[in-house]
């Protein structure tokens, strides 16, 4: 069958296959170790699993406004009153089929055939498809460990032209574990109030940093709020990747053409989803303040086990759950040319699974998740080491 040239340029999202290979080799029996879940590996809170059962014995299992619900429209615009001090009324909020898809919808809504989007690498892998199939030209920025892989004002001068329509900016980052300081956010944010620009920011790790304190870019000036569409969800801070609810607040006209994409396509999210969203923002804040306090042990162990690992190198990441060591050298002292054929091997001999950074823009890299217990992370550095030792 002949496929559309659009979904030809597409390159197939490298986590969700590795993460699918493992999961068949597990189904076949061998004992693979993952660590390139994009998840939390916690279940979704019981009070919220209920309060999704009781909506739904009420009945509230329709079709919705494409917009979302109002209650938990007006959940959302409390929840960003009260841990980002930023003002928005329901009808600048939309919630989407998680943060993933209220993306893809900014892009359909926004992009024009040849606009160009910076991007700085490494990247999430799905915000250069998505502007692709949206028609745009993803331009990259490569930021590099000295800056701590963040944009600086120079490098995203240095990008700009006179077809940028959009920046995308993603902290805390996947996959490097970055936190952009209000300072350098402010720094960029000055170069930003100058043009009209539109500002993309994916807070979905929000709740999860290790020092530095998140802080949205659209805080720092009225400005920059009016260029900024902010984008989050209860994926991360509540371990409810599988609900599937994102949402974005921003310019109502853009808030509209979001819903109006949504009313021809999945017309909103599923219902029940929604309830699960609200009982998540009217939470105890208790609660992901352990998961983050969880995810912080885990981090400074991850980061130890890691160092150990010879010929890799890494920086110390502050938020999110992965890390992003450098891997080339250690490949090539292994026999390998790539990162992708040492990893790919490494999930073969020791059945270990982990993300080449070829997908995230930066192919001397990996990505290493640690929604893992402890001693399952332990066990996969050490079979890391030993196939290192064994090749070596
Ligand atoms: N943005 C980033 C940076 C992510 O890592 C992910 C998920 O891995 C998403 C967005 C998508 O989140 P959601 O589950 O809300 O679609």
């Amino acid at each position: 069958m002949e496929l559309s040239k659009k979904v030809k340029s597409i390159t197939p999202s490298q986590t969700i296959e590795i993460t699918n290979t493992a999961r068949q080799l597990r189904a076949a029996g061998v004992d693979v170790i993952s660590l390139s879940a994009g998840e939390p590996d916690f279940n979704t809170p019981d009070e919220i699993i209920d309060a999704v059962y009781d909506a739904s014995k009420k009945g509230r299992t329709k079709y919705t406004a494409s917009k979302g619900l109002p209650a938990l429209r007006q959940a959302i615009a409390e929840k960003m009153q009260r841990d980002n001090n930023l003002t928005y009324d329901e009808n600048q909020i939309y919630v989407g089929n998680g943060a993933k898809q209220v993306l893809y919808n900014i892009f359909m809504a926004t992009l024009n055939e040849g606009d160009e989007v910076i991007v700085p690498s490494p990247y999430w892998v799905s915000y250069t498809e998505q502007i692709k199939i949206a028609g745009g030209e993803p331009v990259t920025a490569v930021t590099t460990e000295d800056t701590d892989f963040k944009l600086t004002p120079e490098l995203l001068k240095a990008h700009m032209t006179e077809k940028t329509k959009m920046l995308v900016l993603n902290s805390p980052n996947n996959p490097t574990g970055t936190v952009y300081t209000k300072d350098e956010l402010q720094q960029l944010a000055d170069v930003l109030a100058e043009t009209e620009i539109i500002i993309v920011v994916d807070e979905i790790y929000e709740v999860l940093t290790y020092g530095t304190p998140h802080v949205s870019i659209a805080s720092l000036n009225d400005k920059i709020k009016a260029q900024t569409i902010i984008v989050n969800g209860v994926s991360k801070s509540h371990a409810m990747t599988g609900w599937r609810v994102g949402y974005a607040c921003g310019d109502a006209e853009l808030i509209s053409a979001l819903a109006s994409l949504t009313s021809q396509s999945t017309t909103s999210v599923a219902e029940p989803s929604q309830y699960g969203a609200i009982a998540a923002y009217n939470m105890d804040p208790k609660h992901t303040e352990t998961y983050r306090k969880t995810f912080e042990a885990r981090r400074d162990n991850a980061f130890q086990q890691i160092e150990s690992i010879p010929y890799m190198t890494c920086i110390k990441p502050e938020g999110a759950f992965y890390l992003f060591p450098h891997v080339q050298k250690c490949a090539e002292q292994c026999g390998y040319d790539t990162v992708d054929a040492f990893v790919k091997d490494i999930l073969r001999e020791k059945h270990v699974a982990f993300v080449p950074g070829s997908g995230f823009g930066a192919p001397e890299y990996a990505r290493i998740s640690y929604s893992i217990d402890e001693a399952s992370f332990n066990e996969a550095i050490r079979r890391i080491k030993d196939f290192i030792e064994e090749k070596t």
